[in-house]
Parts: structure tokens; sequence; C-alpha cells
């Protein structure tokens, strides 16, 4: 389930392999500088610290690629998760907590993702705004008759804004990294951003809710949209 595309595990290999020369660069540095200080030879074995540290990289992240706008996969509904797939399915929201920490520190924004972004066709979103939020089969009902209309905007297509009109709130039902059963009544900034995950989980695309043909922008042109209201704000 977590087995994604070997792209973007080459790309963070790569990138753990520059960060690792940097470090040990610099910590050769280091230690050459205290070993002249103290008269201290004493060094670590290169080799057992390059495979420590890459180990510990390992296990601290795993970037997945995120499927781009275009991706037939995107449009496919994911299926729910049965009640023996959970330790999958708790994994899969670690490999989504990753990769949005990694689009989060290219991008400088995300607050939330769907599996099928991941490749992963499950009905699983990862939101980190104040705490991480693992929500397993979310289920929608009483959505308010009041709508909000917001610049939406999605790491599938990270260039675009869309203006779309949501539901100001709605009750979530859902299974939580226990497979307890959670109910809530969902509003303000979350509602929006699980409205859009949620269609995610149903193959639809902020592009398919644009309100009309003027209802796209890209995102360097944001200052320019007039009163407009935005989903996200770059961090
Ligand atoms: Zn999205």
């Amino acid at each position: 389930m977590s087995g994604g595309p070997i792209p973007g595990r080459l790309f963070i290999a790569t990138i753990e392999l520059i960060a690792y020369l940097q470090e040990t660069g610099d910590r050769r540095q280091e230690t050459g500088d205290r070993r002249q200080e103290t008269g201290d030879g004493s060094d670590r074995n290169p080799e057992r610290q390059r495979r420590a540290y890459l180990a510990q990289r390992r296990n601290l992240m795993v970037i997945e690629d995120i499927l781009l706008l275009g991706n037939p996969q995107l449009l496919a509904r994911s299926e729910p998760v049965e009640r023996d797939e959970l330790a999958a399915a708790v994994a899969a929201g670690g490999d989504l907590a990753d990769t949005m920490a990694g689009f989060r520190k290219q991008h400088g924004w995300g607050r939330a993702i769907s599996a099928p972004q991941i490749g992963v066709s499950k009905r699983i979103i990862f939101l980190n705004v104040d705490e991480p939020w693992l929500v397993i089969n979310p289920e929608v009902s009483d959505a308010s008759e009041e709508m909000m209309e917001i610049w939406d905007d999605c790491m599938s297509f990270p260039d675009l804004l869309v203006k779309v009109r949501r539901h100001v709130s709605f009750t979530m039902t859902w299974r939580d990294e226990n497979w307890q059963t959670q109910r809530r009544r969902i509003d303000g900034l979350f509602s929006e951003l699980l409205q859009h995950e949620i269609d995610h989980l149903d193959g639809i695309l902020a592009v398919s809710r644009a309100i009309d043909g003027e209802s796209f922008a890209l995102q360097s042109e944001r200052d320019k949209i007039p009163g407009a209201v935005f989903a996200n704000n770059p961090a």
C-alpha cells in the first residue's frame, strides 16, 4: 500500500546523499578543528556514520510523488478502507504526512492531502493545521444550504487557483487511527479543506467545481484578484 513510485524515492535518496555529503563535510571540518584544539585523535568510522545517517533519514521521511492534474488516476473513485487494512491505512497516513511536509518545504503551503494524490486509491485523508489528523472513510451529512465562495488551491496543480463554492458547514462521520467511529460538525477553515479532500476521494478536482470560465487564476497573480478570499495563504 505504501509502495510508491520509484522516481520520488530516488529523488529523495539523491537529496539525502547531498545533505549527507554537506553534513559530513561540515562535521569533518569541525572534527579537524576540534582535533587541533584538543589533540584528541579520535574520530568516528565514516562508513558507519554514513549508514546510520541514511537509515535515520529513511525512517524519518517517505516522500512520494504527488500526482498532477492530467493524471487519470486523480479522476478515479477511491475504495473504502476495510477493518483489516487499518495498519496499512495508518502507514499510508505517515507517507501522506511526509509527502505533505516535503511539499510545504518546497511551496510554503499545504495543509491537507488525500491518498489518491500519492497513487493510493483508498479513502484516507491526512490534515495538519495545528495538529496531525488522520481521517479514514469520511461520510458527509447535513451539509448547510449556506455556501461560501473561495479561491481554492491543490497540491496536484500548485500553480493554479480555482474559484469554487463550498458548503459553510457539514457533519462528518469517519474512522480514526484506532478504527473508532467519530462524528463532528465541521465548519470554519476545516469545512472547505475537508470538502476539497473528500472530493479527491470521489475523483473530483477543484477544477471541475470552477464556478465559471473566469474562475481560474495563476498563483503568481493572486494579489491582482479583487476582493478574493483564499482557501490557503502561503505560510
Ligand atoms: Zn487537492
